[in-house]
């Protein structure tokens, strides 16, 4: 889609440094890391967000998860990590194509 960051990075538009990529989905670390390991997940396809999944995904989301903890296990954090989506203003979600942060390599405490 015109005019976002993350398919401008998906086609190569913009430098990111890459973790994975594959057909459907995308991987790379996050410019402003809140954790000793931060990467984020974004489908190839342009999703604007969390709300707008429907069963049509199923297979999508299913395989980013699949993703995420073999990218953990690689990467040597699979013990312990957080994977987060943030949806929608009131969630302080910035990029407008869905994203899943995944962050670790530290005790990351309580979510609540
Ligand atoms: P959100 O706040 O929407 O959940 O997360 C967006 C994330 O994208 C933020 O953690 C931010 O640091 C990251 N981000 C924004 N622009 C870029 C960029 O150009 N490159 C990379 N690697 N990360 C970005
Ligand atoms: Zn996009």
């Amino acid at each position: 889609m015109e005019n976002c960051i993350f398919c401008k990075i998906i086609a190569g538009e913009i430098p990111s440094k890459k973790v994975y990529e594959d057909d459907l989905c995308y991987a790379f670390y996050d410019i402003q890391p809140l954790a000793p390991q931060h990467f984020l997940v974004v489908p190839k396809a342009h999703i604007a967000a969390a709300n707008e999944i429907t069963e049509e995904h199923a297979a999508l989301v299913g395989h980013i998860f699949a993703v995420i903890a073999e990218l953990t296990k690689e990467l040597g954090f699979a013990d312990g990590f957080r994977v987060v989506t943030n949806c929608g203003e009131d969630a302080g979600q910035t990029v407008k194509h869905l994203h899943f942060h995944v962050l670790g390599g530290k005790p990351l405490g309580s979510f609540n």
